[in-house]
């Protein structure tokens, strides 16, 4: 029997997905993200998928350097990039042993990255702060910390260069063009590979592609606006979260459900549990009428979800059974519009399944 929940994830999809962005941005390499587990895709399932079938990923964006790794140990080959940062001075000569390249952000780690002694140097990407003002150098600052790095025997040249977006996803405004000038305008005349473009600027912003593109959510085939779907693009959500119908029983209007009993039933109707929950991912927060896929249908879920289970209306009429299978989202049922009712979005939903729904690759 196949374990419920589980999410299952579609080759097909991936592979498409990829090729989808190839077209999109054809003069790029693209770096495919699977930091946080593949976005709860499953990371080395993901990192094989894409990497290993014809014109694969060039490389594969990383948050933590155990994501990193983990991709190593699992025989990936390809260009690995911390794309955030996070390293320590005792990490260094690790990212050198298994050739992982990492992104620097802060003078902190220039200082760093001086006072180190390596076997190899480093390759380094320099994250420059061109309106986001989350991580990067300063556009005051950068001159200098582009010689400190020239300058540095641990580094390897020539060093590459980035940037990240703050409004990509919002294709009106301004700041992205902004952020593009002035990303532009510093580094003119420097080698060295450059990358701008997350999903939103690789589907929207064709001028910020440059050597690289590193597409996150649009990979999973899902858009990154919100009110907007990756199909609208063309591409194919890779992932189907789905359980199990575990009781079926009659209830009579007036009927409360689950915990706070604050949901009420306002005519006599058939409730269905299902077998997901807070302790699953699903977000204990889905408000009554988020709806769920059975047997083709969509039935609003009702009351409060719960650890291991929720509970849906199924209709008077119902003919749904015990072990029927479940959609929480997938194909028919958009996580993008399932992210709407639940007031949040699709990255979350799907990088936020837990370690209990197991994670298939089919
Ligand atoms: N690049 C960087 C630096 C990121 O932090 C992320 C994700 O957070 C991405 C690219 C991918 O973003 P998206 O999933 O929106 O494509």
């Amino acid at each position: 029997m196949k374990p419920f929940p589980r999410a299952e994830i579609s080759r097909h999809a991936l592979q498409h997905n990829l090729t989808r962005l190839r077209d999109i941005a054809p003069n790029s390499q693209i770096m495919a993200v699977v930091k946080a587990n593949g976005y709860g895709h499953g990371l080395l399932n993901v990192a094989e998928c894409v990497g290993n079938c014809t014109h694969g990923a060039d490389g594969f964006g990383l948050a933590r350097l155990e994501e990193a790794l983990e991709l190593r140990d699992g025989g990936v080959k390809g260009r690995l990039l911390l794309l955030e940062g996070f390293f320590r001075a005792s990490d260094l000569p690790v990212l050198v042993e298994h050739d992982i390249e990492t992104v620097v952000h802060h003078e902190f780690q220039l200082e760093m990255l001086a006072a180190s002694q390596l076997a190899k140097p480093v390759k380094v990407w320099l994250k420059i702060d061109s309106g986001m003002h989350r991580l990067g150098i300063g556009i005051a600052e950068f001159v200098q910390a582009y010689q400190k790095l020239m300058d540095c025997s641990s580094v390897a040249k020539p060093i590459n260069l980035m940037t990240h977006f703050a409004c990509a996803d919002e294709p009106q405004n301004p700041l992205t063009q902004q952020q593009i000038n002035q990303f532009e305008s510093l580094i003119k005349g420097l080698d060295g590979e450059r990358t701008l473009a997350n999903s939103a600027a690789t589907l929207f912003w064709p001028q910020s592609q440059a050597d690289w593109v590193r597409p996150g959510i649009a990979l999973y085939g899902v858009s990154p606006v919100v009110g907007d779907k990756g199909t609208n693009h063309q591409l194919i959500p890779a992932m189907e979260l789905v359980s199990n119908l575990i009781a079926v029983r009659k209830h009579k209007a007036g009927d409360s459900v689950g915990y706070g009993a604050y949901w009420t039933a306002k005519q006599d109707t058939i409730l269905g549990v299902v077998a997901i929950g807070y302790g699953d991912g699903y977000p204990r927060n889905a408000p009554e009428g988020t709806p769920v896929l059975i047997n083709g249908r969509r039935v609003p879920i009702v009351g409060r979800v719960s650890m291991d289970m929720l509970t849906v209306d199924l209709g008077a009429d119902a003919i749904d059974q015990v072990g029927d299978s479940v959609q929480l989202w997938g194909k028919s049922l958009a996580v993008e519009e399932v992210a709407e009712h639940i007031g949040t979005i699709a990255y979350e939903l799907v990088t936020k399944l837990t370690p209990r729904v197991a994670v298939a690759l089919l």
